[in-house]
């Protein structure tokens, strides 16, 4: 059976983008007759604010959305709030040091920037430089894998060579991480799990089949597919869904004007209103068509799902908002 998830974090407002990603996810699961789960990522204790997961979960599920396993609905692999989870993420890295493959790291940010010779500034900045990379952990230390602030991160190390999969909407995709990021963290300097361990400890934790989620994680997916051959976990199908982007080129922030789902709620518009528009701009709906997810079912096939982002005008979020008439 096919289970799928969304995993949203609890550091914002869910925007038109979060929810598209939202509702495809589910689309997916429901279109295959599949279980849906919900996970909260808040490892990121500095962004993360008090009483948003309660807010997203209730604005998802106002936006005609229900899971069948998640953090107010429990489920047989629980917790499903990835902050309750940390065994979990220290026994998979206590496995990575039992390969070799984990080590300590005090770089600093600034220290692989001044390092990186090719400075390769890509979206999560410069390549890491492997200066740390002979610092093996001992994994017959505890006090090593013990969580807690330390001075330094754990990163895993990286070989060359290219990791390919067969993206769902994106098609055929390659990288090298050990070109592109190098030898990444998973666990951070305030002990905390990096997003790429977590993410991929409970996906596979949770039997989660198809990953699916917005394109700006595709480049983290090889790092992922790398994580999982390490710790011997199945890997899941990749469906990478197309982002949401402002007329300016740039992802829908609040600089658009109201398009978090809580604003949209609060002025009134109809939940049928937002999904309707929301499956109408990857080609699921007509445009101004008012239809509740369940009714999109049907029509859902990755197949109909286009590979480039998704621009919407200051017109289309207006009608959204309803001040300009349905459409
Ligand atoms: N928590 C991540 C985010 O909100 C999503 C991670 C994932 O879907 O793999 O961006």
């Amino acid at each position: 059976m096919i289970r799928g998830r969304f995993a949203p974090s609890p550091t914002g407002a869910l925007h038109l983008g979060n929810a598209r990603t939202a509702l495809l996810a589910w689309l997916h699961a429901r279109a295959h007759g599949g279980a849906f789960i919900m996970r909260v990522e808040d490892l990121d204790s500095g962004r993360v604010r008090a009483g948003i997961m309660e807010r997203q979960l209730d604005e998802l599920r106002w936006l005609g959305l229900d899971w069948d396993e998640g953090p107010d609905v429990g489920g047989p692999h629980a917790p499903y709030i990835q902050s309750q989870r940390q065994e979990r993420y220290d026994a998979a890295l206590r496995r990575l040091a039992e390969r070799g493959l984990l080590f300590e790291c005090t770089c600093s940010r600034k220290d692989i920037a001044q390092a990186a010779s090719a400075p390769h500034e890509g979206e999560e900045g410069p390549r890491y430089p492997g200066s740390c990379r002979d610092r093996l952990v001992d994994p017959s230390v505890p006090s090593l894998m013990a969580h807690g602030r330390a001075d330094f991160a754990l990163r895993v190390r990286v070989e060359p060579g290219a990791i390919c999969f067969a993206d769902g909407v994106m098609g055929d995709c390659c990288f090298d991480p050990a070109a592109e990021t190098g030898d990444f963290v998973v666990r951070r300097k305030d002990g905390a799990a990096a997003y790429q361990l977590a993410v991929v400890v409970d996906d596979a934790a949770m039997g989660v089949t198809h990953v699916v989620r917005g394109a700006d994680l595709l480049s983290s997916t090889a790092r992922q597919i790398l994580l999982c051959r390490a710790l011997e976990l199945p890997v899941p199908a990749f469906v990478h869904v197309p982002l949401m982007l402002g007329a300016d080129g740039e992802r829908l922030a609040k600089r658009h004007g109201a398009v978090s789902l809580g604003e949209l709620r609060e002025a009134g518009v109809p939940p049928e209103r937002v999904s309707g528009w929301l499956a109408a701009t990857c080609g699921l709906a007509a445009p101004g068509e008012e239809i509740a997810p369940a009714g999109l079912v049907a029509r859902f096939g990755v197949a109909r799902l286009s590979t480039a982002p998704t621009t919407v005008s200051e017109a289309h979020l207006v009608r959204l908002r309803g001040d300009g008439g349905p459409g």
